[in-house]
């Protein structure tokens, strides 16, 4: 299995338009950019995003192309599902899995696209191309959202997608012990934020799930570049 983080940032991206934080700057100048959320998993020869934010075609040209087999969406918010629109005369539109909360807030927005829908059961594995993957509720109010487990041939690979620490233990579960971890971690150390993990919270629970690697994600412009552990746009993992 192998991953790409695609898009790293939080809702409104790094730079933000219009800031002039050191942040934004130093973007500015190097060309650095974090995307909105979204997650490139390879198969075999098979593709599943996780999530589609609203950056999705300039990731798909970033990535090489990639012709894309599933996707699995985590939640409801704009900048986890509004790039779907992007397969528009691209390719088949792939099929979409998630709970039944977020296919309700979602998909009639892309009535203008015939694609198949296939609601996930919180809790209950299902198969995707040989890979076993889990949707579990996490904490993110009052939004419903789902962490997702992907398991394959041994390997695997977990996220909280957009959470704050209080995650149910039952979660917490099948986010252990995973050989790459996404956690949500949209703001500095000592922020307090209710439906997101501080960068601190991210780091706590990352030290109580004993990933073999982690990455703290959709982190705003008051994350600097050079923060340990941080997840940066078109990384790659062989899992
Ligand atoms: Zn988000
Ligand atoms: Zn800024
Ligand atoms: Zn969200």
């Amino acid at each position: 299995m192998k991953v790409t983080l695609l898009g790293t940032g939080d809702a409104i991206g790094t730079p933000k338009i219009g800031c002039s934080c050191p942040v934004c700057t130093e973007a500015r100048r190097s060309g650095r950019q974090r995307l909105r959320s979204t997650v490139l998993v390879e198969i075999g020869d098979r593709t599943i995003l996780v999530d589609t934010g609203p950056d999705l075609r300039a990731q798909l040209l970033a990535a090489g192309s990639p012709h894309i087999d599933a996707v699995i969406w985590t939640h409801g918010h704009y900048d986890h599902f509004m790039g779907f629109g992007e397969f528009y005369r691209v390719q088949r539109i792939p099929p979409v899995y998630a709970a039944a909360e977020t296919l309700a807030s979602t998909t009639r927005i892309f009535s203008f696209l015939s694609f198949t829908v296939e609601e996930a059961e919180p809790y209950v594995s299902f198969d995707l191309f040989g890979a076993e993957v889990t949707l579990f509720p996490v904490h993110h109010p009052p939004m419903p959202t789902f962490g997702v487990r992907v398991e394959h041939e041994g390997a695997v690979f977990a996220t909280t997608s957009d959470s704050s620490a209080r995650i149910p233990a039952r979660s917490l579960d099948l986010l252990a012990g995973a050989d790459l971890l996404l956690l949500d971690a949209i703001a500095p150390q000592g922020y307090t934020i209710s439906k997101h993990m501080s960068y601190g919270e991210a780091l706590e629970l990352a030290g109580s799930l004993t990933p073999r690697t982690f990455r703290c994600t959709h982190a705003s412009h008051l994350i600097p570049w050079d923060t340990p552990h941080l997840a940066a746009d078109m990384e790659s993992f062989d899992l």
